[in-house]
């Protein structure tokens, strides 16, 4: 599984090789952020909220496993055009209104 997200600050990506998660948890528990859920269905960890990322990379150190990867992503990576514009489409999803600009 792969989730990215694009922060304004900072974007990061993470790999998780779901299929050799063991089902410790360690991640959510270590994960100051809440950023980690368990899926019931599917039996694994995944990473539901990553814009709450901090980078701080406890869940890779302390995974059982070595399951996680994360990337991070420099922002000058990330088109501000692109940021903005995809900001906008999730406030159109979300049924609001409101427009970013940089
Ligand atoms: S790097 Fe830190 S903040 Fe990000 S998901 Fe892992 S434990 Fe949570
Ligand atoms: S720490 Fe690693 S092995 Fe344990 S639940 Fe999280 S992803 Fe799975």
């Amino acid at each position: 599984m792969i989730v990215t997200n694009q922060g304004q600050q900072q974007s990061v990506k993470f790999v998780v090789d779901t299929e050799r998660c063991c089902g410790c948890r360690r991640c959510i528990r270590r994960c100051m952020e809440n950023v980690w859920q368990w899926d019931e269905e599917n039996h694994y960890a995944y990473p539901k909220y990553p814009d709450e990322c901090v980078l701080c990379l406890q869940c890779e150190m302390d995974c059982l496993n070595n399951v996680i990867d994360i990337y991070p992503v420099s922002t000058l990576q990330v088109d501000p055009l692109e940021y903005s514009a995809g900001l906008n489409r999730r406030e159109e999803a979300k049924g609001g209104s409101k427009t970013w600009q940089v």
